[in-house]
């Protein structure tokens, strides 16, 4: 199929203030992982659907390149061994970051371009109130810690995304909520000491990586700023449902966001390959329309949301327009 919108008088038609914004490109098919589950046809498979052809047409399309983010303003977050082990495998023609994190010739590159994707998502956003962003990027992210690249994950986009909020910004109080079906124990890790960043995560328990109790709340100043709920395999869908609406509304009460990040991730898809927890597609729309409700309340309707997981080619499609339909859905009338 052809990208959808490499025509550039397509791009940057902004200033529409109550518009949700899409920002994607072609460069982050680029980030090549062979047949890795995390490969570039998740992506593809998500474009080429038509129902999220429909609901994108009502967005305000962002479409890149974005240049990629300058290696030393990645060491706000990662440790300079990770940035130079990540350039230097990119730089010898590709190679393995871990056991399972793929990084192609072009991954260092196309990895801080998705950083640089989200901090336009931020910009954009923060330009006036009730606006949406959904930045469909790959490599994900959740999994990078200070330290380490993991998880298929090279940098963490997210926290990276929070962090310029904040510098850029000036948004002193923001909420993660990370509904991947996997840990985020890289952003939970990056922020665990720090009551500006609040990381709320629903997880499959036990599952990779193997963080995420409930008992894991912060520390220091950080204390109560981070909220587990790990969830078991066989959970009812009922279940993760009330869940998930009271951790995030304990999230919400207890941080008051100024800006509100998702890592949306679609591995807790019943049929996904990977994560395969109890949901349908439309229980993602659920969420959003909670996550969104918490932005009108406290953060001026201001969403930034990141593509993290989600494999089932079949599935991955439904599951990120029910996403997008709920965000677009959540402008006030106009
Ligand atoms: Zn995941």
């Amino acid at each position: 199929m052809g990208w959808p919108w490499h025509d550039e008088s397509m791009d940057r038609t902004i200033d529409q203030p109550t518009m949700t914004h899409l920002l994607t490109h072609a460069q982050f098919l680029q980030h090549d992982t062979g047949s890795h589950p995390e490969n570039a046809n998740r992506l593809r498979s998500i474009l080429a659907h038509p129902p999220f052809q429909q609901w994108a047409s009502r967005c305000t399309m962002i479409s890149g390149p974005w240049e990629p983010v300058p290696a030393e303003e990645l060491k706000i977050l990662h440790r300079r061994e990770l940035i130079d082990l990540a350039e230097r495998v990119s730089r010898q023609g590709g190679g393995r970051l871990d056991m399972d994190t793929v990084c192609s010739a072009a991954s260092f590159d196309v990895a801080r371009s998705a950083v640089a994707c989200a901090r336009e998502a931020v910009d954009r956003v923060m330009k006036a109130s009730d606006r949406q962003a959904l930045c469909l990027v790959r490599p994900p992210g959740h999994h990078a810690t200070a330290m380490e690249s993991m998880g298929f994950c090279i940098f963490n986009n997210i926290a990276l995304a929070a962090r310029y909020a904040q510098r850029q910004h000036g948004v002193e109080r923001v909420l993660i909520v990370d509904f991947d079906v996997h840990h985020g124990n890289g952003t939970q890790d990056l922020f665990y000491d720090d009551p500006s960043v609040f990381f709320f995560s629903t997880h499959r328990f036990p599952f990779y990586p193997g963080t995420g109790r409930s008992e894991e709340k912060g520390t220091g100043a950080g204390l109560g700023y981070t909220l587990n709920v790990p969830l078991p395999f066989g959970i009812t869908r009922h279940d993760f449902r009330e869940a998930f609406a009271q951790g995030l509304a304990r999230a919400a009460q207890a941080i008051k966001p100024q800006l509100v990040l998702i890592s949306a991730g679609f591995d807790a898809h019943q049929a996904d390959p990977v994560g395969s927890l109890s949901l349908e597609a439309e229980d993602f729309a659920v969420f959003t329309k909670q996550i969104s409700d918490v932005a009108q309340t406290h953060a001026q309707g201001r969403i930034v949301s990141l593509l993290e997981g989600g494999y089932s080619l079949e599935w991955l499609p439904e599951c990120v327009t029910a996403h997008l339909q709920a965000l677009v859905e959540s402008q006030p009338p106009q």
